[in-house]
C-alpha cells in the first residue's frame, strides 16, 4: 500500500476538517428548529458538554480512518468500517435508509446490491454521501485535478447510488478541498471562487443547478430566504441540502461561529447542514475560528484521550 509522501500533512488537515464537521454536527443537532433563538443562546453561552455527535461524524470518522490506513478510498474497507460503527453505536440518528443499508451489509450482502436496491432500485439521493466527504476534500485538496472526483465518487458508492447522491459528495469534497487552497485570498473572492469551482466539477442535474442558483444569490439574503430559495434538507436529499450548504459556508467562510448561527437560523436538516458547513468553513477559518470553549466541548473520538 502506497501512502502519499505528505500523508502526515493530509491527515492533519483531514482532521481539522473532522473536527469542524463533528462540532457542528452536535451544534445542529443541539439547536435543531430552534433557529429564532440560536443566536441569543449561543450568545448567552452553550451547555459545557460533552456534545455528542450524531452519524454524520460517526461516518465521516470512517472515511477519515481508511484514509489513515490506506491514503485512499476502498470502498469494501469503507463499508466495513460503515458497518461496524453502526452495529456498535446504532443510535447515532442513522436515517431510514442508511439502516436498512447498513443491517444489509451487516449481514453478509455486498455493498453493490445493498446501496443498488435502495429506494427500489433507483439508489439513494440522500444527503448521507455528502454530509461525511468534508474531511476526504481535505486530504485530497492538491488533487483537485487528478483523483479528488473519483475519490469522492468512491466514498459514496457505498451507500449512495443514485447520481445526485453522488453528486452531492462531489460537490462538498470539492469545497472542503477549495477553502483549504484558497486561505492565502481575501474572504469575498475566496467565496466567489469556490462557488464557481464547485460548480464547474459537479456532474450535471439537480444538485448542479442548485448551485448555479446559489453563486445567484446576494450573501446578504437573511438565512431562512435562502432556504426558501435554495433548500434546506427538509427533503433530506442531495439537492435540497448541498446549494444552501455551500452558500452558507461561503458566505462565512472566514468565521466559524457565525457560519453555524446562520446555518442553523434556517431550520431543515439543521446537524447536517452544520456538519457540512463546519467541515468547509474550519479549512479556511482555521481551528483558532472555531471557539475554545465548543472545540472543548466536543465529544471525544474513540482513539481520543477523554478530558
Ligand atoms: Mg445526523
Amino acid at each position: 500500500m502506497n501512502l502519499p509522501d505528505n500523508h502526515t500533512e493530509r491527515l492533519e488537515r483531514a482532521r481539522l476538517s473532522l473536527e469542524g464537521l463533528a462540532i457542528g454536527d452536535a451544534f445542529g443537532e443541539m439547536l435543531a428548529y430552534q433557529g429564532a433563538s440560536a443566536r441569543e443562546r449561543v450568545e448567552r453561552g452553550l451547555m459545557a458538554g460533552p456534545w455528542f455527535y450524531t452519524d454524520d461524524t460517526a461516518m465521516a470518522l470512517g472515511v477519515f480512518e481508511v484514509l489513515r490506513l490506506r491514503g485512499s478510498i476502498d470502498p469494501n474497507e469503507l463499508a466495513l468500517q460503515f458497518a461496524e460503527r453502526f452495529r456498535r453505536e446504532p443510535e447515532r440518528g442513522y436515517g431510514t435508509m442508511a439502516r436498512v443499508i447498513l443491517r444489509r451489509i451487516l449481514a453478509g450482502e455486498s455493498w453493490q446490491r445493498a446501496a443498488g436496491s435502495a429506494f427500489g432500485g433507483t439508489g439513494s439521493m440522500g444527503n448521507g454521501a455528502a454530509m461525511r466527504v468534508a474531511p476526504l476534500g481535505a486530504y485530497f485538496a492538491e488533487d483537485l485535478d487528478t483523483c479528488l472526483r473519483a475519490e469522492a465518487v468512491l466514498s459514496a458508492g457505498v451507500t449512495h447510488a443514485h447520481r445526485e447522491g453522488i453528486s452531492g459528495a462531489i460537490a462538498i469534497a470539492t469545497a472542503a478541498a477549495m477553502a483549504w487552497r484558497l486561505r492565502g485570498m481575501p474572504k469575498a473572492q475566496a467565496a466567489i471562487e469556490l462557488l464557481q469551482t464547485v460548480y464547474d466539477r459537479t456532474p450535471d442535474g439537480e444538485t448542479r443547478i442548485g448551485i448555479a442558483r446559489a453563486q445567484k444569490l446576494p450573501f446578504f439574503t437573511a438565512p431562512a430566504i435562502a432556504a426558501r430559495v435554495l433548500g434546506n434538507g427538509s427533503a433530506v436529499t442531495a439537492p435540497d441540502t448541498v446549494p444552501f450548504v455551500l452558500w452558507s459556508a461561503a458566505k462565512h467562510l472566514d468565521d466559524y461561529r457565525e457560519a453555524l448561527i446562520d446555518t442553523v437560523i434556517a431550520d431543515g436538516d439543521c446537524d447536517t447542514n452544520c456538519a457540512m458547513v463546519g467541515g468547509i468553513v474550519a479549512l479556511y477559518a482555521g481551528r483558532e475560528s472555531i471557539p475554545e470553549d465548543w472545540q472543548a466541548a466536543r465529544e471525544r473520538f474513540d482513539w481520543e484521550e477523554k478530558p
